[in-house]
């Protein structure tokens, strides 16, 4: 144990068997340097160390005392265990008590001092210490006494067993350098990194947590900003492609659109054609929460670009979506005659003859396509010819995505522009944090005609009622999505589940409709039957697994069953009720849940749903019920790279910005700054690996 160091691997840790370092590896943490940043998301305050005799009713206290009395006794029920000790002090002596932890009688002894650390109660007459965290006093107090450090924790670990692995390495952060310029760190008043990691796990104050924290946020979003300005400057320098607007052919097409433009749309379109002639590489995030018609802007976009004999390349997240995207652009354009096609890994297709060798019909597709559509694998092949433009849907990463892609071409002397379209509800002050190097352009309305999705939870008593709704729904011809259950890291399950589903329904709720199933283990031919057959009415009711998340544009569609929400996260769900009220006909969204819902803060979540209609009003619910630990959660994990900085502080995002441009401007290479950028590339390679 002496020659622990920040790289040791956790497992060798004294105390840390197989068992606990595979549960510590969940968790992502691996060695003693990601222990040492695995910061706690709260406290339990139990800075107040009284005397026995002066404990008060519902108060949270610590104290310290001997123990003269230990034993386990059996409930009434003779179901619990329940230990019961008397503690005293020079002062006085308070009764204690656990429940089922009948082990205690053999961890703690009579004559034993300890500390102890909880709530009062007043129960059967006498203030009693209810399950109080304990420890013996020759351990330390680093469970009961001060700010006690909570972490985000898989269960099977405890917060004392964490806390006590942490408190076995925290001396080595004082060996993790500095890494911000001394004037900076003096100026803004900002505490060193090594004391900043020392107090956020085990804080000597509620002042220095919070000094702690400011200086570890500071710091997260000035590397964050510093690469962003970096990687605008490269962009800068790069050569780009001039895309003349054709200002007649734009209007036209628009003017033969199936509806108006929102202004917001407009806007939109406009500001990326007004990059696009620029002659400066565009890097663009267009948002608009779900629904709010993305696709028709990127396509004037693409229109622009092809009439200018260069290419497209739009790339959505699954095959389904990329096929989707395949036949609207087909549609949009059936009077233009581009050429669009669309590369799957297993698929091939084009809407021009192609030859019969994959190899060939790839090759063509290449050098004949105006457009090509494919999924986000897309990024890892080989620019086309004359690719001026390249699109990515619903893409969470939005940054890496876009380095990466540059970077897999870097012998081209010009970089096509790069659009992203995003769901994803980022307030503009963190775009401009997160995604500096982007810029921002946002669909804030929905379409004219647009109604609110009226959101349920339907409890099990209702099911039948809801079922009959959902028939008279059918009746008029509308159509109903049902979505399975999340089963984690197993899709297999998942697809079993969905099949299981439709069966059911099919037999015995529905058995005068035509249902279908879609999953992703389907072959790329079911899928796109599947997709069409629905699209054509043909399918009342798709039953799916989490594949038909995003992207998935079925106007006629207008309810949403959602089976199991309580698994998915509030992000998604608000994305799959985004699958309907596509059109202007009244939709639903239905929310179902596997067993009664016990905790409050799940039905808080669901029941969010049905109030609030916009991604941010969503995504800042979710920030309060989870915590800043969790923000966004792991499904979006562009976020994941923030631990601890709040998404949502315009100030410090504002501060962080000025600094790295300061250094930024002076020396752009980080020449004078060897600190920065090294911490820049070790969090890059981190990020990278994740
Ligand atoms: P998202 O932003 O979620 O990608 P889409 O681009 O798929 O949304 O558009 C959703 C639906 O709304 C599509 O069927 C599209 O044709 C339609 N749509 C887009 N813009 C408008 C508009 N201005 N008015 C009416 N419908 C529109
Ligand atoms: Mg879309």
């Amino acid at each position: 144990m002496t020659n622990i160091n920040l790289n040791t691997q956790i497992s060798e840790l004294k105390g840390v068997g197989k068992t606990l370092s595979k549960k510590l590896n969940a968790l992502g943490l691996k060695t003693v340097y990601d222990l040492i940043f695995y910061f706690p998301f709260r406290y339990d305050d139990f800075s107040r160390q009284v005397k026995i005799d002066h404990v008060k009713e519902n108060e949270n206290v610590s104290l310290v005392g001997t123990i003269e009395l230990i034993q386990n006794k059996k409930s009434w029920r003779q179901k619990k265990y329940i230990t019961e000790a008397l503690v005293s002090d020079d002062s006085g002596t308070i009764k204690v008590v656990w429940f089922n932890q009948a082990f205690l009688t053999k961890t703690l002894q009579t004559g034993d001092t300890i500390s102890l650390a909880g709530k009062v109660k007043y129960s059967y007459g006498q203030l009693t210490l209810v399950s109080p965290q304990y420890e013996k006093i020759s351990q330390g107090k680093i469970n009961t006494f001060g700010l006690v450090p909570i972490y985000s924790l898989s269960s099977n670990l405890t917060q004392k067993q964490m806390r006590f692995f942490v408190s076995q390495v925290i001396d080595l952060a004082k060996k993790i350098p500095e890494w911000l310029p001394k004037d900076l760190l003096k100026n803004l008043n900002l505490m060193p990194l090594s004391q900043a990691i020392l107090q956020i796990h085990f804080p000597g104050s509620k002042k220095s947590v919070e000094l702690a924290r400011q200086r570890l946020e500071f710091g997260e979003l000035f590397l964050r900003q510093i690469k962003s300005l970096i990687a605008k400057n490269n962009l800068k320098k790069q050569a780009a492609l001039t895309i003349d607007f054709n200002e007649k052919l734009t209007k036209e097409f628009v003017d033969n659109l199936a509806f108006t433009l929102t202004n917001d749309q407009k806007k939109a379109a406009w500001e990326i054609i007004s990059d696009l002639k620029k002659g400066q590489t565009m890097s663009r995030l267009l948002e608009g929460d779900v629904g709010s018609g993305k696709t028709i802007v990127a396509a004037i976009a693409i229109l622009n670009v092809v009439k200018n004999d260069y290419k497209c390349a739009l790339m959505a997240p699954t095959e389904i979506l990329a096929r989707q995207h395949f036949h609207t652009l087909k549609e949009l354009f059936k009077n233009y005659s581009l050429k669009i096609s669309l590369l799957l890994s297993k698929a091939l297709e084009a809407n021009f003859p192609l030859e019969k060798s994959r190899k060939k019909q790839k090759e063509k597709i290449y050098s004949e396509s105006d457009i090509i559509i494919g999924t986000h694998s897309l990024l890892f092949q080989k620019h086309p010819e004359k690719l001026a433009l390249a699109i990515i849907d619903e893409q969470h990463r939005f940054g890496v995505a876009q380095r990466q892609y540059l970077s897999q071409n870097k012998q081209e002397k010009t970089a096509p522009h790069f659009l992203s379209l995003t769901a994803t509800p980022i307030p503009r002050s963190l775009a401009l944090a997160f995604y500096g190097d982007l810029d921002l352009s946002i669909i804030k309305e929905q379409p004219k005609g647009r109604k609110k999705i009226i959101t349920e939870i339907i409890s099990e008593e209702k099911r039948d009622q809801a079922y009959n709704f959902i028939k008279e729904k059918l009746d008029l011809k509308q159509q109903a999505f049902v979505v399975c259950p999340l089963i984690e890291n197993s899709q297999k399950l998942e697809v079993k589940s969905a099949k299981e589903e439709l069966k059911r329904l099919k037999e015995q709720v529905f058995p005068e409709y035509n249902l279908g199933l879609l999953h992703g283990r389907l072959k790329s031919q079911e899928k796109e039957k599947v997709m069409k057959d629905f699209l054509d009415k043909k399918i009342d009711i798709l039953v799916s697994t989490s594949v038909v998340e995003v992207g998935i544009d079925i106007k006629n569609a207008s309810i949403m069953m959602i089976e199991g929400a309580e698994r998915f996260g509030l992000a998604q769900l608000h994305q799959f009720r985004g699958r309907v009220g596509r059109g202007d006909t009244q939709s639903y969204c239905f929310l179902f849940t596997s067993q009664e819902i016990k905790s409050e803060k799940t039905f808080k979540r669901l029941s969010a749903l049905s109030q609030y209609h916009d991604g941010l009003s969503l995504a800042k619910i979710d920030l309060d019920l989870r915590g800043s630990g969790d923000i966004y959660g792991k499904l979006q994990s562009g976020f994941s790279e923030l631990r601890l900085a709040s998404l949502f502080d315009y100030e410090l995002i504002k501060k962080t910005r000025e600094e790295a441009e300061k250094i930024i401007n002076k020396d752009p290479e980080l020449k004078n700054n060897p600190t920065i950028k090294e911490k820049l590339g070790t969090w890059e390679r981190n990020i990278h690996l994740e």
